[in-house]
């Protein structure tokens, strides 16, 4: 995939371009071909690397990378619409390749924000979809912000 300006956690556009090759040339290919879950498959020699699992196997959050008998695998709520599956799962390996590449980032919310700009590298997200997406993420953002600045208040107090 090419020509994604976007960058983020602390990652250039380049490094981000660079990290998608990197993936897609160590799962075979030499960029996303339309099949992503087949080039996890492949890259972790696992038939079991993405799997659907009911909402109560993953404690409120659609998708997590867990190590499973030293495994890395990609556990998504089976209820997710097909493009929350695509995107799920592409942010899901973007902190698979973090962890192969020994990354660290200045923050938690810096890794989420790399992990989504390398996801965006690893499919076609439709654009209409990806605008709902990020109003989506903006809106628990502002939740948190001021959820965090009420504790605040309630600590200064
Ligand atoms: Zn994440």
């Amino acid at each position: 995939m090419r020509h994604i300006a976007i960058a983020g956690g602390g990652l250039s556009a380049a490094q981000l371009d660079r990290l998608a090759a990197a993936t897609f040339r160590r799962a075979g290919g030499r960029e996303h071909n339309g099949a992503l879950v087949p080039m996890i498959i492949r890259l972790w020699k696992d038939a079991k690397a993405v799997q659907v699992v009911p909402e109560t196997a993953l404690r409120s959050t659609p998708a997590a990378l867990a190590r499973i008998d030293g495994r890395l695998r990609i556990f998504v709520w089976e209820t997710v619409t097909p493009d929350e599956f695509r995107f799920s799962v592409a942010h899901e390996l973007a902190h698979a390749v973090f962890l192969h590449e020994r990354m660290t980032f200045s923050s938690p919310d810096d890794e989420e924000c790399a992990a989504d700009s390398l996801a965006l590298r690893f499919d076609h997200f439709k654009r209409e979809w990806m605008r709902t997406t990020l109003r989506r993420a903006q809106a628990v953002n502002d939740s948190l912000a001021a959820r965090l600045a009420a504790k605040e208040n309630r600590d200064a107090a």
